[in-house]
């Protein structure tokens, strides 16, 4: 039998050749003949081709293409490809749709410049890391008029808006994949087809001109990507009845907030400060009294200024051109940069012990005196406001006088809630701009950007939120292609019995059950005055060490088994970040200041208060506001999110990153067999081997093998000649399936046919 040659799990590269803990299936009873291909893990991790001299049962002697010859166990040995199937456009067309195969065959692609590969309904893209010429206006039209078949994005984003017309149904394109591995890219190249298929009446215009103001307020340099989206991103493109793009709407997720006012050495902030210091023109700068990006604490901290090939003056003109296009007026514009120019500011300054005692207050220099101005507030208010906290005891107001670390949090904080309401502001008047008229038809494309599945060395409330949103992704798009399987099994008469498919549902209830789930004890916990990251950590030990998801830690460490594997999150810092807390001092300084910050501020921070509350808003005593926790805030959003996703058509899109330091040309296969297996390329794959995962017509199926048979057919029809093959090579019956058009067939099956008809020409 050799019906799971390839349909057992892959040793992880890290695992010697010579270990024999993963077995290939039995290898030796057809499969190992002299000549065949097959693919053997070399010590380093990589695979290599190599071809069997001679066998003996359990050892295999093999020649590598470098001439060295091996001795092997056999069944460490994996069934590689005819050569015809070499960088086959799509991977469901391998015969053997094994690990090494795939990125075997992605990475012949790749070599071409062929980046874009399907994987059955999936399609991945390798990022080149250089420009490739699979661009423009040419190319376009070439995918419209269907002169092109290659994958690519194009022919992803063509197929969403025909069947959007076509079933009436709105669409939405996913794209997912690591930081770097390019997503963003990939959603503006679905936006460019867009807006040239359903362009006219100017707002297509509008649409790619968010890119560059989103892109400017919320990506910054990192040490993975010099243009990291620090957000998540849907957007929405309506069209009207005659295909004609008549609007959009943008939501944004979880702005990375605390890169504002801290950063790695090596990174940068946000793009916009630079390109304000380095921008502005000679006006704006002396209202702003702004000084060089190096002068300015936040940004000289981690000591990197400058981006490889990116003029940031330039940019801001880009900027401020794209702000213009979507109606943000000059004067709005100017208190955005005075705003920035505050954040700036409120990074310089500094405090200085009081009398010898605990407390400390504000520097009185240029940095107060510019923060307070740009705002519009008095210095001795914000002096207050940086200094001290109003608490009530009973029923008495105290005002208590705060200790330098305490004064640093709460300047820190407020630096960070400009920014991230300000962010929202540009979305929400972005939005404004685009808003569909009344005449929309409730068609639309959705793109939805979102941060990818992230195992760091270390993991914490940041990787904890994404992770679980990539779960709730992963698990629309399980059901998506368990559900296309279905039904082409279906349409095609075959009796499928139910096709088993891992589900990742005990990890989300791990989540998000109540009360006793990872975020409703996190909320929980966040309640409590006296919570702490320590105590939290405990809690979840104590409830949740029974569920099969969960594993406690050592040193306030807990582990979750995530599907694309498990991740160990350290707890310091959750409860603050769940929290959020803006001292009320500084919410009634913001709502009294002069500037624009109130209408910006108030709309953000108010709305939130009408919903569900979690926590207390502010650390006042008394606590007469609240607030969601940042974590609940998040899986109201994804539910939103998933809700409008599940009424959509989904096209999903995985970018996969070759290599780690953005250079073009290198392909590192361990790196990407990782993120293959994280994004869910795999499991496509595995879903679809559970079934019967290799169809060809039975017209197809006769001309192809028919000569092999015995006896003379020539006369008969397809089917007829089809089924005298099965039956010649003794397939066995739960191997495949006769449907009304086609033959269905379980992984390997015409393998062992392609394999006869080559050795028989
Ligand atoms: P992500 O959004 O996944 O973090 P990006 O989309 O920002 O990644 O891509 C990172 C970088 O990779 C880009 O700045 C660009 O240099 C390069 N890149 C990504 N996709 C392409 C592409 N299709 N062609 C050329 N370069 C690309
Ligand atoms: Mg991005």
């Amino acid at each position: 039998s050799n019906e799971d040659l390839d349909s057992v799990a892959l040793p992880s590269p890290s695992v010697s050749a010579s270990s024999s803990e993963h077995r290939w299936g039995d290898t030796t009873s057809y499969a190992v003949k002299k000549k065949l291909q097959f693919w053997f893990l070399l010590p380093n991790g990589n695979w290599e081709l190599g071809k069997i001299l001679s066998t003996s049962g359990a050892e295999s002697v093999i020649a590598l293409p470098n001439d060295k010859v091996l001795k092997v166990k056999t069944e460490t040995l994996v069934p590689a490809n005819p050569d015809i199937l070499d960088g086959v456009d799509d991977l469901m067309q391998l015969s053997y749709l094994n690990e090494p195969s795939v990125l075997y065959n992605l990475q012949y692609r790749y070599n071409q410049d062929m980046i874009y590969t399907k994987a059955g309904p999936v399609l991945v893209a390798v990022n080149p890391f250089k420009k490739v010429p699979l661009y423009g206006d040419e190319y376009i039209e070439a995918y419209k008029r269907k002169t092109i078949e290659s994958p690519h994005v194009y022919a992803i984003t063509d197929t969403a808006i025909r069947e959007m017309i076509r079933d009436e149904v709105n669409q939405s394109i996913i794209i997912s994949g690591e930081s770097g591995a390019g997503k963003t890219e990939t959603a503006k190249i679905a936006m460019q087809y867009l807006a040239y298929l359903g362009g006219g009446s100017g707002i297509e215009y509008e649409i790619l001109k968010t890119n560059p103001i989103l892109e400017a307020f919320g990506n910054a340099k990192t040490l993975r990507n010099d243009n990291s989206s620090r957000f998540g991103k849907l957007i929405e493109i309506h069209f009207s009845e005659t295909g004609k793009i008549s609007g959009a709407k943008i939501q944004t997720f979880l702005l990375e907030k605390s890169r504002v006012v801290q950063c790695t050495e090596g990174e940068r902030s946000y793009h916009i400060f630079y390109q304000l210091c380095a921008g502005a023109s000679p006006a704006l700068r002396k209202t702003l009294n702004l000084k060089s990006a190096s002068e300015y604490k936040y940004l000289s901290q981690s000591d990197c200024y400058s981006i490889a090939g990116v003029n940031d003056a330039e940019q801001f003109c880009v900027v401020m051109e794209a702000l213009d296009v979507v109606h943000i007026g000059k004067e709005d514009q100017h208190s955005v940069f005075a705003m920035l120019a505050a954040v700036l500011w409120l990074g310089n300054v500094s405090f200085i012990v009081i009398d010898n005692e605990d407390h400390v207050e504000p520097v009185e220099d240029e940095g107060l005196f510019n923060v307070a101005n740009l705002i519009g507030c008095d210095v001795e208010e914000l002096k207050k406001a940086l200094s001290t906290r109003k608490m009530k005891v009973g029923n008495d107001n105290i005002v208590q006088k705060l200790k330098h670390s305490q004064a640093i949090d709460t300047r820190d904080a407020l630096a960070k809630s400009i920014y991230a309401c300000l962010f929202e502001w540009l979305v929400e008047q972005i939005n404004k701009s685009l808003a569909v008229g009344k005449r929309r038809t409730g068609r639309a494309i959705s793109i939805l950007d979102i941060y990818g599945f992230e195992s760091f060395d270390r993991n914490s409330f940041e990787q904890f939120c994404i992770n679980y949103a990539n779960e709730r992704l992963q698990q629309h798009f399980n059901r998506h292609l368990f559900k296309l399987e279905q039904e082409e099994y279906i349409q095609d008469g075959i009796d499928w019995a139910k096709v088993e498919f891992e589900d990742n549902q005990d990890c989300l209830t791990l989540f998000e059950k109540k009360p006793l789930g990872l975020l409703s004890l996190l909320d929980e916990e966040s309640t409590f005055p006296n919570g702490t990251d320590l105590t939290f950590a405990n809690k979840l030990k104590q409830h949740l060490n029974s569920n099969s998801s969960f594993k406690g830690e050592r040193d306030k460490a807990f582990t979750v088994s995530h599907y694309a594997g498990e991740v160990t999150y350290d707890t310091t810092g959750f409860l603050e970040k769940n929290r959020d807390l803006l001292h009320l001092d500084s919410i009634q300084l913001l709502s009294s200041c002069s500037c624009h910050l109130p209408q910006i501020f108030a709309s953000n921070m108010l709305a939130q208060s009408e919903k569900p509350v979690v926590g207390p808003l502010y650390k006042s005593g008394g606590a007469d506001s609240q607030k969601l926790s940042v974590a609940t805030k998040f899986k109201g959003q994804l539910f939103q999110l998933m809700q409008r996703l599940e009424s959509t058509t989904p096209h999903f899109i995985r970018c996969v990153k070759p290599n780690n330091l953005q250079s073009p040309r290198l392909y590192e296969q361990g790196l990407v067999l990782q993120q293959l297996r994280c994004c869910g390329v795999l499991e496509v794959v595995r879903i679809s081997r559970s079934g019967f995962p290799t169809r060809m017509s039975h017209q197809k199926f006769a001309r192809r093998y028919g000569f092999l048979l015995l006896e003379n057919v020539a006369s008969q029809d397809p089917l007829s000649v089809s089924v005298a093959i099965l039956h010649q090579f003794n397939i066995l019956p739960e191997m495949y399936q006769v449907g009304y058009t086609k033959l269905f067939f379980r992984t390997g099956q015409i393998g062992v046919l392609e394999d006869t008809r080559n050795r028989t020409l």
